[in-house]
């Protein structure tokens, strides 16, 4: 064996493995993590000792790519970035996908899945994708507003005309998962509907948004996908919709499914002000269901720009737009998408509610390998924040801090301040690396042990754990240094992350004529192949990963 690398001497956090800070030398080799090499074949050696030592962190929702997102850099130039950097703004230009890759390299983060991906615009999402430097990239496909699917259940056609369409979409997109929000709401928004219940149906259709779920949630169970369905809930944002998230769990009925931003959809109605956290009630259930997971979607205080898929709640929030601007757009047969600024208040009443229910979700879910680490990004706020979240996990007191010095009509009503739990720095890493991993369905990261690739994130210990985790002390990324002492240091392309092809079946005649005769755009337009991406020399390198056995 030649050319391997010896991190030597770091406090290893490895979760999957079960290493909880023991002291330990990482090796590796072209690229990936290798046993013990016989002496003499060691070419280089890095000193780590007393560093901690994580894998590469991996994010499972940050918009970072696609329609929504070009539509919020349009809108807001005058922020050019600075709402998703947290920086001063850039005297020319707007943040780019250099920098997405270049900020997440910096904190140790090696791969990043872009939450929803029409696929209309998958293949822009792609190019945007294959744009970003550093990080390997992944999607997840919108569907459930989409008319093609909605007119297959009003038509009775059958789960297995389903699972034929869910199989061409992730295939024909080049995506990992599917995602479906508020489902059936961008359809029903076009009939005029401004609220959708689970139980409701969709004009037209006659379909409620509870048999789509269960029919997309049915079809990534039956092809074997293996993240579970992810799920925008209904009625995001509004009191008292804690009820339509315990309707959802029950809704899954014992097969696997993956909440998103739970956070916004954590509200009770209760109290003089007709809203509360819902979060204990949520938390229980999650804790109670083991075939439900969830990712936060924090909010942190700041300007930001909030962008979904879920039109209806997009189009009803408008009016709180600050600056006062926002784009509510139809796209082609399948969906929409909203984009407004925001700007999150500390003396705000319900902003402090938000920033106290995602910290509950986080500290009253008992599993960390089941609640994951996002601020929805750059919805609850950018991902370049999440250090200061990180430290608000880690140190009770600084939490309690910080509540002090927020609204405090709402800092009186949440449980905050009776939760004395701390993350741990193994829980952090189960959170951000193995667990997603094993969510997302990548067995070759997230984890350090033999045959994983070398993406390693190694930190200096700090007690303000949000200095700790701004700057990676060194980050590899297959094996190459990519950052040392917080600087970057190259900027590789990354990876694009998909499934091993889903047989293809008959449903494509079909789509061809239903394309001409309804959308503007040819079928083809939709199907993403990794030769259209990066250059004739140097196409996008793709990683496929296997579907489970159904
Ligand atoms: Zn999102």
């Amino acid at each position: 064996m030649a050319g391997v690398t010896k991190l030597k001497g770091g406090r290893v956090y490895d979760p999957q493995h079960g290493v909880n800070g023991d002291v330990r030398d990482v090796y590796f080799c072209d690229g990936l993590i290798v046993a013990p090499p016989s002496a003499g074949t060691i070419v280089n050696e890095i000193d780590v000792t007393g560093l901690v030592v994580m894998a590469g962190a991996i994010d499972i929702h940050s918009h970072i790519a696609g329609g929504n997102v070009n539509t919020a850099r349009l809108i807001t130039p005058e922020l050019r970035g600075q709402h998703l950097f947290n920086m001063p703004a850039p005297k020319v230009g707007k943040w780019s996908t250099r920098d997405t890759g270049r900020r997440y390299a910096k904190m140790g983060y090696t791969t990043v899945i872009e939450p929803a991906v029409l696929p209309s615009n998958a293949l822009h999402a792609h190019l945007e994708l294959a744009d970003i430097p550093i990080i390997d990239t992944a999607g997840l496909a919108v569907l459930g507003s989409d008319d093609f699917l909605l007119r297959l259940l009003r038509n009775k056609r059958g789960q297995s005309a389903v699972d034929d369409y869910v199989a061409w979409t992730l295939h024909a997109t080049r995506c990992l998962g599917l995602k479906v929000i508020n489902a059936g709401g961008a359809s029903a928004f076009k009939f005029n509907a401004r609220s959708l219940q689970l139980d409701e149906e969709v004009p037209f259709y006659g379909v409620s948004s509870r048999a789509i779920l269960n029919a997309l949630q049915r079809a990534v169970c039956r092809l074997g996908v293996p993240h579970p369905l992810h799920v925008h809930c209904n009625n995001l944002g509004l009191p008292g919709n804690v009820k339509t998230t315990l309707d959802t769990i029950k809704a899954a009925d014992g097969l696997p499914m993956h909440l998103t931003h739970i956070q916004f959809n954590s509200y009770g109605d209760e109290g003089t002000r007709g809203v509360c956290s819902g979060a204990a009630r949520v938390a229980e259930a999650i804790n109670a269901n083991t075939h439900i997971t969830a990712d936060v979607g924090q909010v942190l205080f700041g300007q930001t720009v909030t962008i979904s898929g879920d039109v209806m709640r997009q189009f009803n929030a408008r009016s709180v737009a600050s600056p006062k601007k926002s784009v509510i757009a139809d796209i082609e047969c399948e969906g929409g998408g909203g984009v407004l600024p925001y700007s999150y208040q500390p003396k705000n009443f319900v902003n402090t509610l938000q920033w106290a229910i995602g910290l509950e979700l986080f500290l009253l879910v008992d599993d960390p390998w089941r609640i994951f680490f996002t601020t929805d990004s750059p919805n609850g706020a950018p991902f370049t924040r999440y250090p200061e979240l990180i430290r608000l996990l880690m140190d009770a007191n600084y939490r309690d801090a910080t509540l002090a010095t927020l609204n405090p009509e709402a800092a009186e009503m949440t449980l905050l301040k009776e939760i004395k739990r701390e993350y741990s720095l193994y829980d952090l890493a189960i959170t951000t690396r193995a667990a997603p991993a094993k969510l997302m369905g990548l067995p070759d990261r997230g984890h350090l042990g033999i045959g994983a690739i070398a993406d390693i994130a190694v930190y200096t210990p700090n007690d303000d754990y949000a200095t700790m985790f701004a700057d990676a002390t060194w980050l590899f990324k297959n094996g190459e240094v990519i950052v040392k002492n917080g600087e970057v240091l190259a900027e590789p392309s990354g990876q694009m992350l998909s499934l091993n092809p889903i047989a293809s079946s008959g449903i494509e005649n079909e789509l061809q004529a239903y394309f001409a005769d309804y959308f503007t755009m040819s079928l083809d337009n939709i199907k993403v192949n990794p030769r259209m991406l990066g250059s004739d020399a140097c196409p996008r390198g793709e990683t496929m990963f296997e579907r489970r056995t159904p």
